[in-house]
């Protein structure tokens, strides 16, 4: 509370990725004695939920401290990925006043209330026990059912600052689920660090939880955030022709170089991920994946082995994004480090790839799309997406947004498909 027993105003600023996302909601939902604002200059406490995936990421976190430390009165706060890297330093330096871990949000309420300067990092072996949803549009929501990561890739903190893979209570996660189903959510995305090894060290995975999942009334579709190869098991394979799971499946290969996997640490191999991605096409999946560009030691001799393998890939989506270091991983020491210009270089060629083959797709399956509209664009025109992932764009007079609407005749444009209602 201030002086005259008015709320105290509290600004949320979040970097990086979804989970960061959600670890705000859970925040935002456990304040009672602050309001939440939406203006930085008009708040009285800042929290800063921080990345610390690449340097860039600190770089970025480090001077929005300073630009709030300099332009207004704000008590800082930090937490997310970051306190665990740079919190310590900001501490000691007197710019942030509060730095506390992820396990600790439950308890931000008290936190925020402190008089007396505060540093604590918390566990990395918490469990969320609420489970937040976040939503998009009418009938799109997020669901976090896992936390951390078992692998040891080369280039990534993220299991130094998010811990081990714990996932969520399944009765929690289903419960959630029907709540939001009867008040007419249909398509659930899962998301967490590495959700598919949701499930691991207990009786439950992934896939019978999506299964249990289908189960409930009012559930239509179900997409997961990002699978890893190793996770599309015998059991993953029995699920595939469900009608509620999503036509579409993320999975995280990184590179298609055998040897930069080696070089990476990954677990996946090439020849595997051919014949995986082969028997997911042959089932009219849409198949997308994350590509790491310009990692050290990224020969010519590597780059030329991977376009190559990526060409054969039966790929329709691609994220890829050019390799950052961050200190503290096995990457960062490595000497053979790539030029941006070559990396710049190398990931437009792929894009380009990829782009083509997602364009064979559409023209290949432009037949019963089952698109659902999210919102409407600044143009006037409503944007979706089928169960391809593939973009829609929509033109009609009604209000669309929110709503299921089947397409059998979608013009197939250079990067979207557009229709006409
Ligand atoms: S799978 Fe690899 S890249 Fe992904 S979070 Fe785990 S260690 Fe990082």
């Amino acid at each position: 509370m201030t002086k005259n027993n008015k709320k105290s105003r509290v600004y949320f600023k979040t970097f990086g990725c979804r989970t960061n996302m959600f670890d705000s909601q859970v925040m935002m939902n456990k304040l009672d004695n602050f309001e939440i604002t939406n203006d930085e200059n008009n708040a009285d406490v800042i929290v800063i939920n921080s990345c610390t995936v690449t340097n860039n990421a600190d770089t970025t976190v480090r001077s929005y401290v300073n630009h709030i430390n300099n332009n207004t009165k704000a008590k800082i706060f930090l937490t997310g990925c970051g306190a665990h890297t740079k919190g310590e330093d900001l501490f000691k330096d007197e710019k942030v006043f509060g730095v506390f871990g992820q396990s600790e949000k439950q308890k931000i309420d008290k936190l925020l209330q402190s008089d007396t300067a505060f540093y604590e990092l918390g566990d990395l072996k918490f469990v969320d026990k609420s489970i937040i949803g976040e939503f998009i549009g009418k009938s799109r929501a997020f669901i976090k059912i896992q936390e951390g990561c078992n692998f040891r890739c080369n280039y990534c903190i993220i299991p130094f600052v998010r811990g081990d893979a714990r996932s969520m209570d399944e009765e929690r996660i289903l419960q959630q689920v029907s709540k939001l189903s009867s008040n007419g959510f249909g398509e659930f995305i899962l998301t967490g660090t590495n959700v598919g090894s949701y499930g691991t060290g207990s009786n439950t995975n992934i896939a019978r939880l999506m299964k249990r999942m289908s189960q409930i009334r009012g559930v239509r579709r179900i997409r997961i955030g990002s699978l890893e190869p190793i996770q599309i098991n015998d059991e993953f394979k029995e699920i595939l022709d469900e009608p509620w799971l999503e036509r579409h499946l993320h999975i995280a290969l990184q590179h298609t170089s055998q040897k930069m996997l080696k070089i990476m640490n990954r677990r996946n191999h090439f020849k595997q991920d051919m014949e995986l991605f082969e028997l997911l096409r042959d089932k009219n999946f849409a198949l997308g994946t994350d590509f790491i560009v310009g990692h050290p030691g990224e020969s010519e001799e590597i780059w030329n082995e991977a376009v190559s393998n990526l060409k054969l890939l039966p790929l329709t989506h691609l994220h890829a994004f050019s390799y950052s270091k961050r200190d503290k991983t096995v990457s960062a020491t490595m000497k053979d480090t790539i030029s941006g210009d070559v990396a710049k270089k190398r990931l437009h060629q792929i894009t380009n790839i990829v782009e083509h083959k997602n364009y064979q797709f559409r023209l290949k399956h432009n037949k019963n799309l089952d698109i659902l509209v999210e919102h409407k664009t600044k143009n006037g025109l409503y944007s979706g997406l089928d169960q391809y992932f593939n973009k829609i764009t929509i033109q009609s007079n009604e209000d669309l947004s929110g709503n299921w609407i089947t397409c059998n005749d979608c013009i197939v444009k250079d990067k979207y498909n557009y229709v006409q209602i």
